[in-house]
């Protein structure tokens, strides 16, 4: 039996699985129903989508059409490409991604670019002993921390996650890229273990829950039903974390040291408010992302 050709479906080719699979996301209000088809068929065949095309008039093995329906099932419930495939890109990076952990969003390469913007490739201690140490609140899957390590190896980095599956799959994401000793991943709620006498970084940087309660059933099903709420629930007026954040970082902050946050798309005067009622930071900018809203907000602890 062992040496036998799997049974093949001469019925479905890969072409005519694309076009059946397409026309049917489309029925449904799937996003992107060509691409997405691609996506979970080259997943199931374990090929590069570019492949595909190449083998257009292959037919697939019962088994294979048996996952790839397992998988059109999921997309139709609005499970989420990402968490169907297990791998998200993020700043030209895939990332592992699981339940656990909210999926990367391209508005989320913002944060990375405005930490790069503050961060000299040469870490700016030519010849100096003490690296920058920088320090990710709420890390998930890593994306953030991971590409700003990947870009500016020269740094010390931490992270660290309430969520201990999200710690055990950012680990895997840093080996996964060959950074795992590159950052320090530990389970923390927040500053909670952290001592403020012992331990100060030169930048803090979080992408926290900013989403009004209220607000969270009124998004996409692909995000309430999919995505950890817990990773996405601001509390009453979403702005809790980040209240808590801007309150409590510039303890563990060294002289000069910068604090970055992502926010949602209506809170820069709730934030500004935040900054100036705590009053322990300057320089306080904020910055856009690529669909115009202020979506990334950065501070220098007073002198
Ligand atoms: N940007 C995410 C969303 O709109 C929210 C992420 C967060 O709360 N940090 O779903």
């Amino acid at each position: 039996m062992q040496n036998q050709p799997k049974s093949r479906d001469p019925e479905w080719t890969i072409i005519k699985l694309l076009k059946w699979t397409t026309s049917y996301f489309k029925s449904h209000d799937i996003d992107s129903p060509r691409s997405t088809a691609e996506i979970l068929l080259a997943h199931v065949l374990e090929l590069k989508r570019i492949d595909l095309y190449l083998r257009y008039d292959q037919p697939l093995c019962i088994n294979e059409l048996s996952k790839f329906k397992v998988s059109i099932k999921r997309r139709i419930e609005r499970e989420p490409v990402a968490y169907i495939v297990g791998v998200k890109e993020f700043w030209s990076m895939d990332f592992a991604v699981t339940k656990d952990v909210l999926i990367p969003r391209p508005e989320t390469e913002c944060l990375v670019e405005a930490a790069l913007s503050l961060l000299p490739e040469d870490n700016g201690y030519i010849g100096k002993p003490s690296p920058k140490s920088i320090l990710e609140l709420g890390t998930g899957s890593g994306a953030v921390i991971l590409a700003i390590a990947f870009m500016r190896p020269k740094y010390i980095y931490f992270a660290s996650d309430r969520s201990v599956k999200a710690i055990k799959l950012a680990r895997q994401n840093s080996k996964r890229h060959g950074l795992d000793t590159a950052v320090s991943f530990f389970c923390a709620d927040w500053f909670t273990p952290l001592n403020s006498e012992k331990k100060r970084f030169d930048m803090i940087i979080s992408n926290p829950p900013y989403v009004q309660t209220r607000v969270i059933g009124r998004l996409q099903p692909e995000i309430y039903k999919y995505e950890p709420i817990s990773a996405l629930d601001g509390d009453r007026d979403g702005l809790f974390c980040l209240r808590h954040i801007i309150n409590t970082a510039h303890g563990y902050l060294n002289r000069k040291g910068s604090l970055l946050l992502e926010i949602g798309h209506d809170q820069k005067n709730d934030v500004r408010n935040i900054i100036d009622q705590c009053g322990n930071y300057e320089h306080v900018l904020f910055k856009k992302d690529y669909s115009g809203y202020d979506r990334v907000v950065r501070m220098k602890k007073k002198r």
